[in-house]
Order: C-alpha cells, then sequence, then structure tokens
C-alpha cells in the first residue's frame, strides 16, 4: 500500500475512534443496524465552547481539532491505547490504577507535574488530592477558566512508591506517553510544575526556584516552569502564592495569543 494510503487508513481510524468515544460520552451504548448502510460522512469534531471563549475562537479550534483528528498521527486515545496495561518499568508493581492525563484534548494550556499520589492512583485522575485541589482553585478562582478546559498530566504515569520522586529510568521509560499527549494535545503554552517536570522538560537539572517565571521552550512549545502545588502548600508563603499566580498568569496570556 503506498504511503499516502496508509495515512489516510490511519486518519480514519482515528477519526472514527474519537467518535465513538464521543457518542460513548453522551450516553450511546448500541447502535442499530441500519438496511442501508449510510454513505460514510466525513467527522469534523464539534468544538466544545468553553466558559469565558468568545465566538471567534471556535473556527481555530475547529482548526486544531480537525488537525488533530486528520494528522493520522498522536491522538490522545492512540497515546493511551499504546501505553496498555503498562509493564515497562517497576512502578507497575506498584500502582493500582495508570494516571494518564485529564481535560481538553485541544486544549491551549497544558500542566505537567511529578506523577500520582494516593488518590490519584486509587481514582486513575491527576491531580485530585490535596496539591490538586490547590492546582484546580489555582486554575479555576485564579485563572477563571474551567479545570476541564485545560489538559493536565505527569511526567510518570504510575504511583512512586511512598510518593518518591520518579527515577530517571522510570521518567525516560515513561517519556515517549509525555511526547505523545504533547503531540496530540499541540498545546500553545506548557506550564511544567516543579523540579522534576521542569527538569525533564528543559533537559537539564534545574532549581526550580531559579527557573520558574521564566520562558523556555520544548521543542516549539513555549514552557513556563512554576512552583509545584505541594511545594506551595508546604511553604504556604505569600511570595510562593503570588509567585505561582504570576506564572500562571502568564502563561494563560501567551496561550491565548494568535
Ligand atoms: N502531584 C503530581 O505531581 N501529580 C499528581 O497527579 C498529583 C500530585
Amino acid at each position: 500500500m503506498d504511503g499516502s494510503l496508509v495515512h489516510e487508513a490511519r486518519a480514519a481510524l482515528a477519526a472514527a475512534r474519537e467518535l465513538i468515544s464521543e457518542l460513548i460520552d453522551e450516553g450511546v451504548d448500541h447502535f442499530e443496524r441500519t438496511a442501508t448502510p449510510p454513505a460514510p460522512a466525513p467527522v469534523v469534531r464539534v468544538p466544545r465552547v468553553e466558559h469565558g471563549e468568545s465566538d471567534a475562537r471556535l473556527p481555530e479550534r475547529a482548526a486544531r481539532a480537525e488537525h488533530a483528528a486528520s494528522a493520522g498521527g498522536s491522538t490522545l486515545e492512540r497515546v493511551r491505547a499504546e501505553l496498555g496495561d503498562c509493564q515497562r518499568c517497576p512502578l507497575c508493581a506498584g500502582r493500582t490504577t495508570i494516571v494518564f492525563g485529564d481535560g481538553d484534548p485541544n486544549a491551549r494550556l497544558m500542566f505537567v507535574g511529578e506523577g500520582p499520589g494516593e488518590q490519584e492512583d486509587r481514582t486513575g485522575l491527576p491531580f485530585v488530592g490535596r496539591a490538586g485541589e490547590l492546582l484546580t482553585q489555582m486554575i479555576e478562582k485564579g485563572l477563571g477558566i474551567p479545570r476541564r478546559s485545560v489538559y493536565i498530566c505527569n511526567i510518570v504515569k504510575c504511583r512512586p512508591p511512598n510518593n518518591r520522586t520518579p527515577l530517571p529510568n522510570e521518567v525516560a521509560t515513561c517519556r515517549p506517553f509525555l511526547d505523545g499527549q504533547i503531540d496530540a494535545v499541540r498545546p500553545k503554552v506548557i506550564v511544567a510544575l516543579g523540579k522534576p517536570a521542569a527538569s525533564l522538560l528543559l533537559g537539564r537539572d534545574v532549581a526550580i526556584t531559579r527557573v520558574r517565571g521564566t520562558w523556555q521552550q520544548y521543542r516549539d512549545i513555549p514552557v513556563m516552569p512554576t512552583l509545584h502545588p505541594a511545594y506551595v502548600l508546604r511553604q504556604y508563603t505569600e511570595e510562593n502564592r503570588r509567585n505561582v499566580w504570576e506564572d500562571l498568569k502568564a502563561a494563560q496570556t501567551r496561550s491565548e495569543q494568535d
């Protein structure tokens, strides 16, 4: 088969998968077989209108969604399917649930944390424990946007024992899946939460208190490193809260440009 046919077949498969998962989300649990199969219609994802989003942004969101559906490249469903019931590193032995990611697959703003904690491991959702509550508050009350309008994930998808920092081999093993998520979402800005996420994305060991608030880059995507919400909870000073607030505001502003 020539390359363009393969590409088209992949795109059709990805679009079909996406459509099915949307129908399931909408409560459809079975399909009636029609006498004559209807002619295949092009699948165009209907972009969700988020709180505070102007109509002017819809065509751009639709184009981004269509790109994701037709590129034949990464979609979140594909990346999740590739991850499967991962046994690639020792973290699998201690996990209850893989914590893949949460939020809008077409988000302009993406948050990358370190790894699931206890609550995340139980629920399968990132940032739902105490640190998660603070992050959610900062997004919803601080930035004034719903949490579901951003995309949130971690550098490792399984909980490290006793919430220790993930080891280099664990981070390296999980990295293709984070890269896949970044490719699929194509965010305008990534916020790196804490040292491990910032060090991974910047490609060097960083002191988070030094680099926070400074624009960096991962591939062609602007990265704003900031303090991890768990650190802010531990060091609940006005300065730390103000710094994170300023970083998130800068990230939001840049993510809304063009
Ligand atoms: N801390 C993280 O880095 N990620 C989570 O999902 C929860 C806590």
